[in-house]
């Protein structure tokens, strides 16, 4: 399954992308994990995208696409994969379902993680930290029982600063400027969901991996249908083009066996053939034919059949 992960800071798409690892297998791509493999390998992507960093650029589309395809091609991503944080534009995912529909991996999903926005905030502004045990809180959903104290420590909680408010209010607005009209994007496609991200992890889940049920294997059911259609059609081709190639071998026959003027009467049946790629053998099997026709001392049709080529 190829999906990718759509949803604000905040809105607990990461921890829904683990689950999906472990469950259906597949390998999560996020382009901060994908980067860091690629300079910690040394890899030419890995060097450009670290020349951008180090000049305070932001990598270029074209070398994260080239990581995300350098990371399809691994043995783990052969039954799917989670992208994560990457498409965050249109002119992202139209490179990406360009690339994608090159190795005929087309996305089956987009799945939007949709939580409100004052709910976001909280998430992000409330969380505080344990700096001994790392024990992690929020003021506003799972407060500690004495403010700012762990209650498995007894430390102080810290509140890292770019939680604070200004700080996330500015991530979630470049996130709705940016990533919010990609919703309409895979809309327009028919592969977007959405599940509402709050309550239980466990929950969302369940709604999570009830979406991935009923959208990609039913579609993966359709897919099944139309490529057994193909091959049935490719298989009727064949059939006929092999027919094709014994009707073409008798006439080449009947051309050796006859006077030229019949030969002259089969030509027409076997000069489109050379257009068509299946139609190759047809032409062998008329150059065999005239061969054969030689110890028969029918040398004169047999030169015909040739020319009639
Ligand atoms: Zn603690």
């Amino acid at each position: 399954m190829r999906i990718v992960l759509l949803g604000a800071p905040g809105s607990g798409k990461g921890t829904q992308s683990k689950l999906l690892v472990e469950k259906y297998k597949i390998p999560q791509m996020s382009t901060g994990d994908l980067l860091r493999a690629e300079v910690a390998a040394g890899t030419d992507l890995g060097k450009r995208a670290k020349a951008a960093m180090d000049a305070g650029q932001l990598v270029t589309d074209d070398v994260v696409l080239g990581m995300i395809q350098a990371r399809l091609a691994k043995p783990d991503a052969k039954s799917g994969f989670i992208l994560d944080g990457f498409p965050r534009n249109i002119p992202q995912a139209q490179s990406l379902d360009a690339m994608l529909a090159r190795l005929g991996q087309p996305l089956q999903l987009a799945l939007l993680v949709d939580v409100d926005t004052d709910v976001l905030l909280k998430r992000l502004t409330g969380r505080r930290t344990c700096g001994s045990c790392g024990a992690i809180y929020n003021i506003y959903f799972s407060a500690p029982k004495t403010a700012n104290k762990c209650d498995k420590c007894g430390s102080a909680l810290t509140h890292r600063s770019d939680d604070n408010e200004q700080t996330v209010a500015n991530r979630l607005k470049v996130y709705q400027q940016q990533t919010a009209p990609l919703v309409n994007y895979y809309k327009a496609q028919g592969k977007l969901r959405t599940v509402r991200g709050v309550g239980a992890v466990s929950a969302i889940f369940k709604n999570v991996t009830d979406i991935i049920e009923s959208q990609i294997r039913p579609l993966a059911d359709v897919m099944g249908k139309i490529e057994s259609a193909a091959a049935r059609q490719a298989a009727k081709a064949k059939a006929a083009a092999v027919a094709k190639a014994a009707a073409a071998k008798a006439a080449a026959k009947v051309a050796k066996a006859a006077p030229s003027a019949k030969a002259k009467a089969v030509a027409p049946a076997a000069k489109p053939k050379p257009l068509e790629k299946k139609a190759m053998p047809k032409k062998a099997a008329v150059k065999k034919a005239a061969p054969k026709a030689k110890p028969k001392k029918t040398s004169k049709p047999a030169a015909k059949a040739k020319k009639v080529k």
